[in-house]
């Protein structure tokens, strides 16, 4: 996945910036140690989840889990985490872990304060003792005792808290590394490194409720690709899909996603865009770009055949579903094939 792409996916998937992200850490993890929830990679997940309010099931269900339960079986957080933050693709999880790292990191420097500042009031506590060689009330150094033993005893509490921590903050690199190479396939299409349609449909519907009216479609399909087949053979209609999809990659301007739909064609949402002339002009852009590929022989290098596309453009308005909006896409598509191909309509 390109550098825009990633950045747009990141966008369609976690809007809020960091000041919104910290108050969302701020009120999940108080609700951790409420519920005696452990501190690790997958309870901060589903607790920020469960903070944004976005999957009002994962609420329900965490509300009944620590109902029932009175604490959180690991198994149940292990099933949540696949259903509600796995199932996204790589930069919902991405973000997340990242999310999830910056909350480490901003707990672990609070935990540090405050066990630097309960140390200075323990020595404070010791130097007081000290002073009270001949104390005029005999109950203040029983008192002063016990108040330095119980602040030893939170210090060492939040040194352990620390370090459970760190460790959490760890687990939650590895884990990031693992998902980075992991879900990378599960998002992509393998013969082009677009994205898949799975994620494409997921990067759609995201992209119309975060800004329902200004997602732009365009839908492109090769034309007479079956006919190229035929003539010149699979394999090379596979290398032409390959080139189509390096095409699509380095064209695309920030916030637009690029997929493969179907076997020949593809789609891209250009998010941001807020009329269907500037959508018009990319898609034409598109069309001369695919228009000029050189399909060459492998062996003697020499020019074979060139390929063409034909284009539909949509813009979405209020009330569209992803449904709807691909449908005026995919119509607009069906008439550029009608008016000749190898236009955008
Ligand atoms: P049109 O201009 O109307 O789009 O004609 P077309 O021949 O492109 O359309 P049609 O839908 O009849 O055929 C699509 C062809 O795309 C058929 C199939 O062989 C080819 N195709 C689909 N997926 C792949 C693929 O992964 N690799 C190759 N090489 N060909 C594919
Ligand atoms: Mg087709
Ligand atoms: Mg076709």
């Amino acid at each position: 996945m390109n550098q825009s792409e990633t950045r747009a996916t990141a966008l369609a998937l976690y809007p809020e910036d960091s000041r919104e992200a910290a108050a969302l850490l701020k009120q999940a993890v108080p609700l951790m140690v409420r519920h005696n929830i452990p501190p690790n990679p997958v309870h901060y997940a589903l607790w920020y989840t469960y903070s944004k309010g976005v999957e009002p099931e994962l609420n329900r269900h965490l509300d009944r889990v620590v109902k029932d339960f009175d604490s959180f079986p690991p198994e149940s957080a292990a099933k949540l985490f696949r259903e509600y933050i796995i199932r996204d693709e790589l930069e919902d999880a991405r973000a997340g872990q990242q999310q999830a790292i910056n909350l480490v990191d901003g707990m672990e420097r609070d935990v540090t304060r405050s066990v630097n500042g309960s140390r200075n009031f323990q020595d404070s506590l010791g130097h007081c003792l000290e002073m009270l060689e001949s104390p005029l009330d005999t109950n203040l150094p029983t008192i002063l005792n016990e108040l330095q033993q119980s602040t030893q005893l939170m210090q060492d509490q939040q040194a352990l808290f620390l370090f459970q921590l760190r460790a959490a903050q760890n687990e939650i690199k590895t884990l990031r590394d693992k998902l980075e190479s992991t879900s990378l396939a599960a998002t992509l299409d393998g013969l082009t490194q677009v994205l898949n349609r799975n994620a494409f449909n997921r990067v759609l519907e995201k992209a119309l409720r975060k800004s329902p009216e200004t997602v732009a479609l365009v839908m492109l399909d090769i034309d007479h690709f079956k006919q190229f087949n035929d003539q010149y053979g699979h394999p090379l209609g596979d290398r032409v899909l390959e080139h189509v999809g390096q095409v699509l990659r380095n064209s695309l301007p920030a916030a637009a996603v690029a997929a493969r739909y179907g076997g020949e064609e593809f789609c891209v949402i250009l998010q941001g865009c807020t009329d269907l002339d500037s959508a018009r002009v990319f898609a034409e852009q598109l069309r001369l770009k695919i228009q000029s590929l050189r399909i060459k022989a492998r062996v003697t290098d020499t020019v074979l055949d060139t390929i063409t596309a034909s284009f539909g453009v949509a813009l979405s308005k209020t009330g569209d579903s992803s449904e709807s909006l691909l449908t005026r896409a995919d119509d607009a598509l069906y008439r550029a094939k009608r008016s000749g191909r190898n236009r955008v309509q």
